[in-house]
């Protein structure tokens, strides 16, 4: 391990499990081995789920603003090391350093958006047929919530269900990537920190509230099997959800699965060319084609294809592939050797089914253990082969279009149904795109790329991306119970639809 490492993560609090364990971590970004984290046993994971569910019949009963009260300490801590957490982010998931920074800066805000919501955790009062009764809907906590994370967002994503669970009252219990296990061992030594800070103020709280437990996908199995565990939020690729999904319904478990994208974006004659083309090019090259949201399929208008995508050829030759944490990289590395050989295999794939293929060398930026290419851009006269299925990795498919209609059911022809958008400024168009019979993504945007999430709103996708939502609006509800209760005031005994039962 790196000096450099070593000290990140003392900063942070990280106090041991990052060495002489057996989950080797490499850096991406040079390929140096950077941790050698201890695994936790299958039957120790399920000693901290039971030691979770312990917890929980406390932390259910403390009122929801108390709850807050830790979340918003938590989000103090940070705040005072975001830089620090940002920097390891991007030392073991490659991301460029204002990406890095930015995965912290949306746990901050999703401590903010949970503060706020322990204040507003209502139901309704329902308008019943009885009199002197009164209908109602309460929230209560739900139990131990199960958090399964990928390697490409291996912070945030923790954070976006850790906040919310933790103010509806749950307690949690959380498997990260095998890939990310440092950034994980340190976001959880900086929640010790606001858990000790929330106890010194002298607020009570039960012990084994929040566990980390970490390997491979054994380890996520024993979340997915437990009892305990009334519902697990697992993000990865739609494999990993066809794994999890089933086992959850056969024990009729709750699943939030946040699975793979093959996103789309639509470039209609009348848009903003120098607005839409900054807009791809970020969503298509960023955090190196490996966020969910990547453009991954661009479908432009024939009338302006020869115009605008020879600009987007520019531009991608334009952009800087290097080291994340150097000034100016734009593209960092891909995770690892694997990722790289998916990214060739569906470059070959689509030369052969008559792709155009621009760009896609690897570049040697630190040797022969890392992976860094140059963003590729595939021009396909059908869409089909590699262009229906996602490949994590910088490659952006284009294809032409002729009218609208066209477009959209192409964009809505592939298995994910994570995010879209469309470039135009015909109103009938960017309605057309949101209405029932546009996008049928849980992400449709008008002159925005598709990549990229703000908390305020549910995140989440159809079909193939599991259907799960997290973050803001009221993806709060999959966190809680819904109970109707009824209240007679009265002294008599009406029974519903008027049925008579006298005894
Ligand atoms: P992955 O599916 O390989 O792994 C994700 C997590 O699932 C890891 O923690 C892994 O150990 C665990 N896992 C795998 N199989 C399991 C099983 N059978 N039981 C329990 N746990 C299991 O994904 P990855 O390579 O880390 O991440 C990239 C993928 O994640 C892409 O497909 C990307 O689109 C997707 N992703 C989706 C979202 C979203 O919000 N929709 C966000 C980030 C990433």
């Amino acid at each position: 391990m790196s000096a450099d490492t070593r000290i990140l993560l003392e900063s942070l609090g990280v106090t041991g499990g990052h060495t002489g364990g057996t989950l080797k971590v490499h850096s991406p970004n040079t390929g140096e081995l950077i941790g050698e984290v201890v695994e936790t046993p299958v039957d120790q994971a399920k000693a901290h789920i039971d030691t979770a569910h312990e917890a929980f019949l406390k932390w259910r009963l403390i009122p929801a603003p108390k709850r807050g009260e830790l979340v918003r300490l938590f989000g103090e801590e940070l705040r005072a090391h975001k830089d620090a957490l940002g920097k390891l982010v991007s030392i073991e998931a490659g991301k460029v350093t204002s990406e890095g920074l930015g995965e912290v800066q949306e746990m901050i805000d999703i401590c903010d958006f949970a503060v706020g919501l322990s204040r507003q955790l209502y139901g309704l009062t329902i308008a019943t047929e009885r009199a002197e009764h009164r209908m109602m809907e309460t929230w209560h906590p739900l139990g131990v919530v199960g958090i399964i994370s990928a390697f490409n967002f291996p912070v945030a994503v923790w954070a976006w269900n850790a906040c919310l669970a933790l103010v509806c009252g749950d307690a949690i219990v959380w498997k990260p990537s095998e890939k990310t296990p440092l950034t994980a061992l340190a976001t959880h030594a900086l929640f010790d920190r606001a858990v000790a800070a929330y106890k010194a103020a002298g607020h009570a709280m039960p012990e084994g509230l929040s566990a980390l437990i970490i390997g491979g996908k054994e380890v996520g199995e024993a979340l997915v099997e437990h009892e305990k565990v009334p519902l697990v939020s697992a993000t990865g690729s739609t494999a990993m959800g066809r794994a999890v999904g089933p086992k959850l319904a056969a024990r009729f478990a709750r699943a939030l699965l946040e699975l793979g994208g093959n996103n789309a974006a639509i470039i209609a004659p009348s848009a903003d060319l120098d607005l839409a083309l900054r807009g791809v090019a970020f969503a298509a090259m960023g955090t190196a084609g490996q966020r969910c949201t990547t453009l991954r399929r661009l479908f432009v208008h024939e009338s302006l294809y020869d115009t605008f995508v020879p600009r987007l050829k520019q531009a991608y030759a334009s952009v800087k592939v290097g080291h994340p944490l150097e000034e100016g990289t734009l593209i960092g590395p891909l995770i690892d050797a694997h990722a790289f050989a998916l990214f060739e295999r569906a470059l070959d794939e689509a030369r052969s089914v008559g792709g155009k293929v621009t760009g896609g060398a690897r570049v040697d930026v630190n040797g022969k253990d890392s992976y860094y290419v140059r963003p590729a851009i595939v021009e396909m006269d059908a869409h089909a082969g590699p262009v229906l299925r996602e490949t994590f990795a910088p490659i952006l498919y284009i294809m032409k279009y002729g009218n609208i209609e066209d477009a959209i059911a192409m964009q809505n022809a592939v298995g994910a149904g994570l995010s879209s958008s469309i470039f135009t400024n015909d109103i009938r168009e960017a309605e057309l795109f949101v209405s029932a019979a546009g996008s049928d993504c849980g992400i449709a945007n008008v002159n925005i790329g598709p990549s990229g999430a703000e908390i305020g709103g549910a995140f989440g996708g159809e079909k193939e991306t599991g259907g799960g939502r997290e973050s803001g609006s009221d993806s709060w509800k999959a966190y809680m119970r819904r109970a109707t209760n009824t209240i007679n005031y009265g002294r008599s005994l009406p029974l519903a639809q008027g049925v008579t039962f006298d005894v």
